[in-house]
């Protein structure tokens, strides 16, 4: 990924791809202390922008770091690489951590450091495709008790198991996991949230010990805009078996209907695929009245 070409915006410049370089002893690498974001751009326009970033600054402050841009800036320099790199539909990845000025635990006066990358990444809305659904496995780990870990922060620690959870799930064919909570109820997948439907009322885990998606919001409004009812409740694993229809969502996962988690299966139906189809057209730039 290190090899492409073209720019990123580092520190308040744009900086050639390959010279986007860090220190190896940044504190956010040996101590975690790093925040990001996953966005899209959908014909140029970014989506949900303004939560994004929010919630970018949001994850930093609970790691007890600001970032040194305003919103007004991050969201230009967004705007901007995107006009740079020349990209319609994209994903763009802004990321902040804590400098190599000093190491060890305590690096109170740390610089603060912010980039943004942004690469082609097409929406291919193949419905027929999409509703054969995928496969999820469960993950070991759980999700941690939020007096444990800053669950509302999107930060890179929080990611350590899920990447283990995803590649133990990965190995057994699955294409991803699904992650309990510290209590056993259904928390998430990896990197997106999980949606059951059950007699055509929607069933979703209440977001108290996971990151509350911006796509799960966005979501969870249409449904009830198409009067749907949505239940935000504690669901424990035993009452899978008792769903028709699952679907996760995110940033890179749109929504995306599941067949199957570990042995239980689903049969994507009429929820999923008024929510996949109003998800996909609500993502697409508005044009303005002419
Ligand atoms: N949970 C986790 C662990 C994630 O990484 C993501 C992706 N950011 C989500 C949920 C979904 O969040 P969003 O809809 O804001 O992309």
């Amino acid at each position: 990924f290190d090899k492409r070409s073209g720019w990123i915006w580092y520190d308040g410049a744009f900086v050639p791809w390959q010279d986007a370089q860090v220190h190896v002893l940044t504190h956010g690498l040996h101590y975690g202390s790093c925040v990001f974001e996953g966005e899209r751009a959908y014909g140029g326009e970014i989506f949900k922008l303004d939560e994004h970033t929010a919630r970018l600054k949001h994850s930093a402050e609970l790691l007890d770091f600001e970032i040194p841009y305003g919103t007004d800036e991050i969201n230009a320099a967004c705007r901007e690489l995107l006009v740079r790199q020349k990209l319609n539909d994209a994903y763009l990845r802004p990321v902040a951590w804590r400098g190599s000025d000093m190491m060890g635990v305590s690096a109170q006066h740390n610089q603060i450091h912010l980039a943004i990358a942004a690469w082609e990444w097409p929406s291919y809305f193949d419905p027929a495709q999409r509703l054969k659904g995928i496969r999820i496995g469960m993950a070991k780990y759980r999700r941690p008790d939020p007096m444990t870990a800053p669950s509302t922060s999107k930060a890179a620690g929080l990611y350590m198991i899920c990447t283990i959870s995803k590649h133990a799930a990965e190995r057994e064919g699955f294409a991803d996991a699904l992650m309990l909570d510290w209590r056993g109820r259904v928390a998430e997948c990896t990197g997106a949230n999980v949606f059951f439907a059950k007699d055509g009322v929607i069933h979703t885990p209440e977001a108290d010990a996971f990151l509350n998606g911006i796509t799960r919001q966005t979501v969870i409004a249409l449904a009830k805009r198409r009067g749907i009812e949505v239940m935000e409740r504690a669901i424990m694993p035993e009452e899978l078996p008792s769903f028709d229809e699952c679907f996760i969502t995110g940033t890179a996962a749109e929504v995306t209907p599941v067949a199957e988690i570990a042995g239980q299966h689903f049969q994507p139906g009429p929820v999923t695929k008024t929510l996949l189809e109003d998800y996909m057209s609500e993502v697409q730039p508005k044009k303005a009245a002419a």
